[in-house]
């Protein structure tokens, strides 16, 4: 296993967990781009977005929905932004498909 995000999944690596259900384990980004910053992954390791069949990745939304939901409820948001780097070239760093919910907060885009 030389994947980062399986070895956090088995627990090699030591995360902040946030949701952990049968399909996907959610945890805090290391590096937050705003307080709340979380990342949801499939268990099942899959390199991009585009190697995942319509069903898994149905799946994994299933509860990336559910967790933005309770993550929008904990932490008072009226919005966040939910996306996916899929691919080098798009800006993935970690080759294992993972869904980033990154909290929005008035003022927060200022000076950009
Ligand atoms: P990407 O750029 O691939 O879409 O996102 C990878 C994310 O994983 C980055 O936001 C980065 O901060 C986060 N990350 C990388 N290594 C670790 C780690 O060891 N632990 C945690 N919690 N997050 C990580
Ligand atoms: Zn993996």
């Amino acid at each position: 296993m030389d994947c980062l995000f399986c070895k956090i999944v088995a627990g090699a690596i030591p995360s902040h967990k946030v949701y952990e259900d049968e399909n996907v384990y959610a945890f805090l980004d290391i590096y937050p781009c705003a307080e709340g910053h979380t990342i949801v992954l499939p268990k099942k390791h899959f390199g991009k977005f585009t190697d995942m069949s319509e069903e898994d990745a149905a799946t994994l939304f299933a509860s990336v929905n559910r967790i933005a939901k309770t993550v929008s409820e904990t932490l008072g948001l009226e919005g966040m932004n939910i996306g996916i780097n899929n691919g080098e070239i798009a800006g993935q760093t970690v080759p294992h498909v993972h869904v980033h919910i990154i909290p929005r907060r008035a003022g927060d885009g200022e000076g950009n």
